[in-house]
């Protein structure tokens, strides 16, 4: 059980986990932080949280467990700011997309990675933000990866879990350099194609028309392109040297891919769509 849970950033993901915490009865009372109030009235009118604070060294007081779910970039300076404060057995966790970034913020912030500090990451979400876009189901069945370090203790690694699994979520643990560059290649990258490709037909001159007849290949594929700028320009930087190898990676197949059209080489074509179907058909089934 929690007595006081703390979610500093309540949005999408720091709102569901307290949704789903609270329905399953697994926590006291519930504080909420941001810098803005209208999200925070919003996430009390909600039934999201009890109340809020609007400095997070004032909200994790007496908070036994404490979640960072703010944007990447605003991490360390969420460290510097309740390290100081936090109850003697106060737990943190963070639900960043990306780990090596939050770890390096933790040192910078501590001087250490503290043992009361276990990374997480959720593999959940949708394209929308703020605290009116959380649903207490969303963790449901869903991944949540942890990456402990040398110097987390085992209890906080247990009771971060533990809250979890209360949430409906499967957790998983990983170093975080191989979180990285399985979160690069699965998720970060095909933001970045979503984004790019939408900015790109966006700048041509008829793109009116393109949208107008854009159809479900298209929506399927670029759902994500609605999704948080501030968020993913975060998660660009704070993961940049994995996604950068990825994204080379894809480059060059994809300037193999022109090549075959260009040649009009139907054999390499259709055995890579072939490839690619049966890929996907495995794991998506
Ligand atoms: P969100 O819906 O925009 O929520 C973020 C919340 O943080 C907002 O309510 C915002 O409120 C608050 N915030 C922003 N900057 C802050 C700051 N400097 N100090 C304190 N509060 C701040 O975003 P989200 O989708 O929940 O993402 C939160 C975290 O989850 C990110 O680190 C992201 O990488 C991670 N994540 C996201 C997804 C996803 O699909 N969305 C999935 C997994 C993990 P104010 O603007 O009022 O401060």
């Amino acid at each position: 059980m929690i007595r006081r849970l703390a979610i500093i950033g309540v949005g999408l993901i720091g709102g569901s986990l307290a949704l789903a915490l609270r329905r399953a009865g697994y926590c006291g009372e519930v504080i909420g932080c941001g810098r803005g109030v209208a999200n925070l009235d919003e996430a009390v009118r909600l039934g999201i949280i009890d109340r809020y604070e609007t400095d997070p060294a004032q909200a994790v007081q007496g908070a036994d467990f404490v979640v960072l779910a703010v944007p990447l970039g605003a991490m360390q300076d969420t460290f510097a700011v309740i390290r100081d404060v936090l109850a003697a057995d106060a737990v943190v966790t963070d639900v960043g997309s990306a780990k090596g970034s939050v770890v390096a913020a933790a040192r910078a912030a501590c001087g250490e990675v503290p043992p009361w500090f276990v990374p997480g990451h959720p593999i959940a979400g949708t394209e929308r933000s703020g605290a009116t876009a959380a649903f207490a189901e969303l963790f449901q069945g869903r991944r949540v990866i942890l990456t402990p370090t040398a110097t987390t203790a085992d209890d906080a690694r247990r009771r971060v879990r533990a809250a979890w699994e209360v949430a409906g979520a499967v957790v998983e643990e990983m170093p975080v350099e191989h979180h990285d560059e399985v979160l690069a290649a699965t998720s970060h990258l095909p933001h970045m194609l979503a984004f790019t490709l939408v900015e790109s037909l966006s700048r041509m001159s008829d793109s009116d028309e393109i949208f107008r007849y854009a159809a479900g290949g298209f929506r399927d594929f670029t759902r994500i392109a609605s999704s948080d700028p501030v968020m993913w320009r975060d998660i660009a930087l704070a993961n940049r040297d994995a996604l950068l190898t990825v994204t080379q990676r894809y480059r060059r197949d994809l300037d193999e891919l022109m090549d075959a059209i260009a040649r009009g080489d139907g054999q390499a074509l259709l055995r890579l769509f072939q490839d690619a179907k049966a890929a996907r058909d495995r794991f998506c089934h």
